[in-house]
């Protein structure tokens, strides 16, 4: 059983947060749809990344009603680079159901929110207890981190699930009246202070709370889950040139990078060369025969699960008809129109150099 602290760590970690939080644009709203909209592309991501994210997306569709007439393309567009895109095709469902389901306004009930799409335990109770006041904990990783060595709770951080302890050791320590504040002061202490491997404790507000300082610990908390070895997946693409023009395919909507235009092609498969895989993976994806003329660039990226070495190749197009199996959508177009689309991290590594290529073609 976790001892409860009295309520005067409560108001030493809000003192501490009224004085020393960062000045971040969506602490200045009460706006649920603003705290929804910060708390979504908060979610595995860092917070200098998000601000020009969100004043962009807020600048653009400033109210839900403005998110749900958007079309996927123009959403996913502002999206672009901040990863994690299904996040941003929930949302953009999400909207639309708010707007017919709930009359434009963000559902002031934990459950009806917590159906919507998109919308998970962290991100329910985020939105609920700073908009709303309700009394729900938020659990994210900073949390987490913070409270296992408050209490030197031996589940790992990193281990899914949230039957694991600490909603229910957040849910003691919360403040009953005022559970947004003291959701966001963990979290902020999580950022500034019980930082992963540098914790600041000799300025740290609640270190007389603490029993990993108290027990001289605190190096032996979180305890982690060793992670398997990332694996690498060797991808070929193809930019396939026709006269003055270049050839873009759609993802489907669902999944990785779902939504997303790209390059075509595909895993090189065992065997195969890069180079061999790109004319394979065009042919399979569009129907169309190319030559590879050569090799532009090897991108590395990572994602959360893996990681990719992606070559790219300047292919001409040679014959065929497009016939798509696998993209849903494609387009002919000029290099100066990449702007109007949604592309992966990846391909934008790309594009200097293809610019480059393309200028020194002429
Ligand atoms: Fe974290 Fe140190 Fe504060 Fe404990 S005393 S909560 S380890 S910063």
């Amino acid at each position: 059983m976790l001892p409860l602290p009295d309520s005067q760590f409560r108001h030493q970690l809000l003192g501490w947060f009224a004085a020393n939080q960062r000045d971040l644009p969506w602490r200045k709203t009460s706006n649920p749809y603003c705290i929804w909209v910060s708390e979504v592309m908060l979610q595995q991501t860092q917070v200098a990344t998000v601000i020009p994210y969100y004043l962009r997306f807020l600048d653009r569709f400033p109210s839900v009603e403005r998110l749900a007439a958007a079309d996927l393309n123009t959403v996913l567009k502002l999206w672009e680079g901040l990863g994690y895109y299904s996040r941003a095709r929930n949302m953009h469902r999400a909207a639309a159901m708010i707007l017919s389901d709930h009359n434009a306004q963000i559902p002031d009930d934990y459950e009806i929110f917590r159906g919507l799409p998109g919308v998970g335990d962290y991100i329910a109770a985020a939105v609920q207890s700073i908009a709303f006041g309700r009394a729900v904990a938020t659990v994210d990783g900073n949390v987490k981190r913070v409270l296992s060595r408050l209490f030197l709770m031996e589940q790992p951080v990193n281990q899914s699930g949230t039957r694991n302890g600490f909603p229910e050791a957040a849910g003691k320590l919360l403040d009953q009246d005022r559970p947004g504040d003291f959701n966001q002061a963990m979290m902020e202490l999580g950022a500034l202070i019980c930082k992963p491997s540098t914790p600041a404790c000799h300025i740290c507000p609640v270190q007389s709370f603490c029993q990993a300082f108290q027990g001289n610990r605190v190096d032996q908390f979180p305890k982690r889950l060793t992670r398997k070895a990332v694996p690498v997946y060797h991808i070929a693409v193809g930019v396939v040139l026709k006269k003055d023009q270049l050839l873009i395919t759609l993802r489907k909507p669902e999944g990785l990078l779902g939504g997303l235009w790209e390059f075509p092609g595909g895993k090189t498969q065992p065997g195969e060369s890069n180079r061999q895989a790109c004319i394979r993976e065009i042919r399979e994806e569009t129907g169309l025969e190319i030559e590879v003329e050569q090799s532009l660039t090897i991108i590395r990226h990572a994602y959360t699960h893996f990681k990719i070495m992606m070559e790219v190749f300047i292919c001409r197009y040679v014959a065929g008809r497009v016939r798509l199996n696998g993209p849903v959508a494609h387009r002919w177009i000029r290099f100066g129109q990449i702007p109007l689309y949604p592309f992966p991290k990846a391909n934008h590594k790309a594009f200097p150099l293809l610019e480059t290529y393309l200028q020194t073609r002429k």
